[in-house]
């Protein structure tokens, strides 16, 4: 099929060649040239990788051969079966695209927002109504295997099913989220454990060291393998209740933005784009999580991708 990637950032990239190792043809466009030819360069350096690691067996320069870049919106989605767009979250630029979408689309073209928190189809109900959905690709997105497809009032389930079997074709794992809920699945679930255990960072209970080690040590290493329900069922579900009952009552609810993250944000100190975040990094330390995640990945698809 004719796949569209709107926007070269840090996300569109990685998404053009999910499609790309799935055997479609895609076009990525962007105003910025440049933004085009960091992406395309990122795209042909991670398929290399990944031959490299043994994760794939395609030959790159072939799969190169189906992916262009453009400027020129009008021009890459007038054959486009499916368009994922990938801007930045800024409602009048998004505006601005699903109005161009609609003079230049084919009315059949399936068209997605791989938004993290607007309830885009909610504030552009006439915009394709059934055909427009979010499907929230994971950063980054050619490694991590989930998909969340989120659901609204008007959506064609038929699309929704056709999408599902496309992605898991090109070897993603996709969930449907029946309706829009803020943060979607993943990120509630995230969400819920950073604001416990900043809450007892703030308190003195816990050092920011150790509860990055309780994740990469233990929640993180068994969630790898197994997900919060099959967890709950190998502890039993009488302890799991038993614990519940004591420690439901003594999380945190706070409802602000921990005062440790806005105090970095003011310091400038926003994490790995900035050298320096809780931690520092460095480019090696940026290049070691990619090749964690590749062996992660080989380890998902021979064990856990059933
Ligand atoms: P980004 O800012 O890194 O990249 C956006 C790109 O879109 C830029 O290259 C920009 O030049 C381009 N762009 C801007 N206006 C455009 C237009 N009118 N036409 C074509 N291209 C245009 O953004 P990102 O981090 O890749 O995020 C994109 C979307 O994905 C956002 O909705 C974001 O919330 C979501 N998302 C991001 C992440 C993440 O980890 N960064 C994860 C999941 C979802």
């Amino acid at each position: 099929m004719n796949v569209v990637v709107i926007g070269s950032g840090v996300m569109g990239p990685g998404i053009a060649q999910v499609f790309l190792m799935g055997g479609h043809r895609v076009i990525m466009t962007d105003i910025k040239v440049e933004a085009l030819a960091e992406g395309t360069k990122e795209i042909r350096n991670s398929l290399n990788l990944m031959v490299a690691k043994g994760i794939i067996d395609q030959d790159v320069t072939a799969l190169m051969s189906n992916f262009q870049t453009m400027t020129s919106l009008e021009e890459a989605v007038k054959d486009a079966d499916l368009v994922v767009e990938a801007i930045p979250e800024v409602i009048s630029l998004k505006q601005q695209i699903y109005g161009s979408l609609d003079q230049f689309c084919p009315k059949d073209t399936v068209i997605v927002s791989n938004t993290s928190a607007l309830p885009l189809p909610e504030i552009f109900p006439n915009f394709r109504p059934g055909n427009f959905f979010v499907a929230h690709f994971m950063n980054p997105p050619q490694i991590i295997p989930l998909v969340e497809i989120v659901k609204n009032d008007k959506t064609n389930p038929e699309k929704v099913a056709w999408l599902r079997a496309e992605l898991e074709k090109c070897g993603k794992k996709p969930i449907v989220v029946n309706q829009f809920v803020k943060g979607f699945l993943t990120n509630r679930m995230q969400t819920a454990m950073a604001r416990e255990g900043l809450s007892l960072y703030e308190k003195g209970i816990i050092s920011l060291e150790d509860l990055d080690i309780a994740n990469t040590a233990c929640i993180g290493f068994k969630s790898a393998w197994q997900g919060t329900l099959e967890t709950m069922d190998y502890i039993g579900l009488d302890t799991c209740a038993f614990a519940y009952n004591v420690i439901f009552p003594d999380l945190c609810n706070e409802t602000t933005v921990p005062s440790i993250v806005t105090e970095k944000v003011k310091e400038g100190k926003l994490g790995l784009k900035t050298g320096e975040g809780f931690f520092k990094y460095s480019e090696e330390d940026a290049m070691a999580r990619q090749e964690g995640l590749l062996e992660q990945l080989k380890l998902y698809n021979t064990y856990l991708n059933k």
